[in-house]
């Protein structure tokens, strides 16, 4: 997994989980287009309910069209299925009749470029309901309708735990609006691709040259050893987290305590086998970096 930090291209927003009225959603294919277009987004995936909405008829406003899918399925030990967001299917998926969340998982991954696990704090999913699963690159660290609707948006627990457990699953902020409420245009990511097309998008996710957002940008996460050298848009707090228990270090350590940061050199031990990095805002709005390892 490379940095996107410092690698060549350009940065793209863009949310990659969204209703229309093609399932549960309230606005039409081509309103939610206009909606996420008129906010400056670069991309766009509408994911209805079990059916691949087709884009071809819709004037695009300028953003790149994603083709997408939520599918659900399998039961965790609470009971409750696992929702799986794919991406860049040709038609349709068929979904498995199935109470096992890896042959469901296997089955989307093997229909799609790609996939990655929805909601899971929503979903009521323990962590160790996806330890044996396989095929999706990560999982919904934050989304924002599941937020809005019954606090419960952020999953960063499930990550931490597989993170330490040895999975390399990345971490994707989304909004999921149905706009039945206000929770659009609230959780996505920026993606770092060589150029602006659907297929360099979806190389670049894969890669995980993205970082997921509420609000604040990361700018720079680079590594020299036991230090770490973060450069972000102005934030009152910037964590490392470091999944082994009782690791990780926050700005609030350092001995010159200052009002907000952009600028901020945190330390890692030298055997720490994986990090990531939250940024949050003076409004309390987050960044989430992806897992970052140590260079081979
Ligand atoms: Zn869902
Ligand atoms: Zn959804």
């Amino acid at each position: 997994m490379s940095n996107p930090f410092t690698n060549e291209g350009n940065w793209y927003k863009g949310n990659l989980h969204t209703h229309t009225t093609n399932s549960d959603g309230e606005l039409t294919p081509q309103q939610a287009v206009d909606l996420y277009a008129s906010a400056d987004y670069h991309f766009l995936s509408l994911t209805d309910h079990r059916v691949l909405t087709a884009t071809d008829d819709l004037d695009p406003k300028g953003m790149m069209l994603i083709p997408g899918s939520e599918l659900d399925g399998g039961r965790g030990e609470l009971g409750q299925s696992v929702h799986v967001v794919g991406l860049g299917m040709e038609s349709a998926t068929e979904l498995p009749e199935t109470d096992s969340i890896p042959e469901l998982v296997a089955s989307v991954a093997a229909q799609c470029r790609l996939c990655f696990v929805a909601h899971p704090y929503w979903s009521s999913l323990l962590t160790h309901d996806l330890l044996d699963v396989e095929g999706h690159i990560g999982l919904e660290v934050y989304n924002h309708t599941c937020f809005r609707g019954i606090g419960r948006g952020e999953s960063a627990v499930q990550w931490d735990g597989l993170l330490g457990r040895g999975h390399k699953l990345l971490g994707f902020a989304v909004d999921d609006a149905h706009c039945h409420y206000d929770d659009a245009l609230g959780g996505w990511i920026w993606v770092k691709a060589p150029d602006p097309s659907v297929d360099s998008l979806l190389g670049a996710i894969q890669a995980g040259h993205f970082y997921a957002s509420t609000g604040p940008q990361i700018h720079l996460i680079e590594r020299d050893g036991e230090q770490v050298h973060i450069q972000c848009s102005p934030c009152r707090d910037v964590c490392l987290i470091d999944p082994r228990p009782g690791s990780g270090t926050t700005t609030h350590r350092l001995e010159l305590q200052q009002e907000s940061y952009t600028d901020v050199t945190l330390s890692v031990s030298e055997d720490c086998p994986v990090f990531r990095v939250e940024c949050v805002d003076p409004e309390g709005r987050k960044a989430w970096s992806n897992p970052i390892y140590p260079a081979p």
